[in-house]
């Protein structure tokens, strides 16, 4: 996202608390003037002058968002707070970074954004799920009350080079896993399924859906509508990697949804977005940044 920013001439102030974030990430851009980085909490204010807010904090790996959940309530909920309490003071548009995860474990196939969803208010996802939804509670009330220039993008599972190693999420997992040949981590059957889009595709949404027009509020779904089970995403990680690794079966982890894929519809018509990269080449990209870990 700062890559993409500066690239195409715009200068960029990016706040990171470094919770699941890594300075390594950034090292590159260190020494460019048009760019500063700055350790920051968004559950605390922040005082700067910019002409665009892009809201991406909050831990997304279940692993990490589930390990301190009154955090991760408070980063969606204040973090909310204080970008829109920011985007009013300088009149300027705010994009959040909602979820899927709104959907909870979806009664709807695929998941449309007028869909309202199947989320357990007090499970182990809540703090996620229901902080995500409250935040889009809190732009949309800004956006009716104060008129502040809303854009809500629902992310799907993304995944892509600069993710950590022990990030936890599938992806992630199963590359350093199959690099190591160690056995992989199937969570139940392996029959639920996702729908994965390259970080690239995904910075492109969000950058067409940050720059387009007032009226265009959301929630707008991004994600890549390619479905799999985690099953056949094991398999093919094990078969490019030409790991030794066998698959062995753990419990399921509880609200864990069994299907996801977005429906792009309103993506494609309001901001002319697709997703280009397809799930092969993205996990060739990615295997090869993850070699320097294993
Ligand atoms: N999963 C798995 N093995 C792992 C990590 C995850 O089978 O080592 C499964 C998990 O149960 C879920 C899917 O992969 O059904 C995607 O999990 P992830 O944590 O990447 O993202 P989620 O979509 O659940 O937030």
């Amino acid at each position: 996202m700062c890559r993409n920013l500066l690239d195409a001439g715009h200068d960029v102030i990016c706040a990171d608390n470094f919770y699941t974030g890594r300075r390594a990430n950034l090292a590159d851009l260190q020494g460019n003037p048009a760019f500063e980085l700055i350790r920051h909490d968004v559950v605390n204010p922040l005082y700067v002058e910019v002409d665009l807010i892009i809201n991406l904090a909050c831990p997304a790996s279940p692993v990490h968002y589930q390990s301190n959940p009154v955090r991760t309530l408070k980063t969606s909920v204040f973090g909310a707070l204080n970008m829109l309490g920011l985007a009013k003071r300088l009149r300027v548009p705010v994009l959040q970074a909602s979820t899927s995860e709104v959907y909870g474990d979806p009664t709807i196939h695929p998941q449309p954004e007028d869909y309202r969803g199947s989320v357990n208010p007090i499970g182990i996802r809540s703090c996620y799920d229901e902080g995500k939804r409250c935040a889009e509670t809190l732009f949309f009330d800004y956006h009716r009350e104060h008129g502040v220039d809303i854009k809500v993008a629902r992310i799907f599972n993304t995944y892509g080079p600069n993710m950590r190693p022990d990030d936890g999420r599938v992806v992630s997992n199963f590359i350093t896993q199959a690099l190591r040949s160690e056995d992989i981590t199937i969570y139940g059957q392996g029959l639920q399924t996702r729908s994965f889009c390259y970080v690239s595709d995904l910075v492109d949404g969000l950058l067409r859906l940050a720059f387009s027009a007032p009226e265009v509020t959301g929630p707008v779904n991004l994600g890549n509508p390619y479905e799999f089970t985690m099953l056949q995403l094991a398999e093919q990680v094990i078969a490019k990697t030409g790991s030794s690794s066998k698959l062995t079966f753990l419990p399921m982890p509880s609200d864990d949804p069994q299907q996801r894929r977005p429906v792009i519809d309103r993506a494609r018509t309001l901001l002319g977005w697709a997703p280009k990269v397809p799930l092969d080449a993205g996990l060739d990209r990615t295997i090869a940044y993850f070699r320097q870990f294993a």
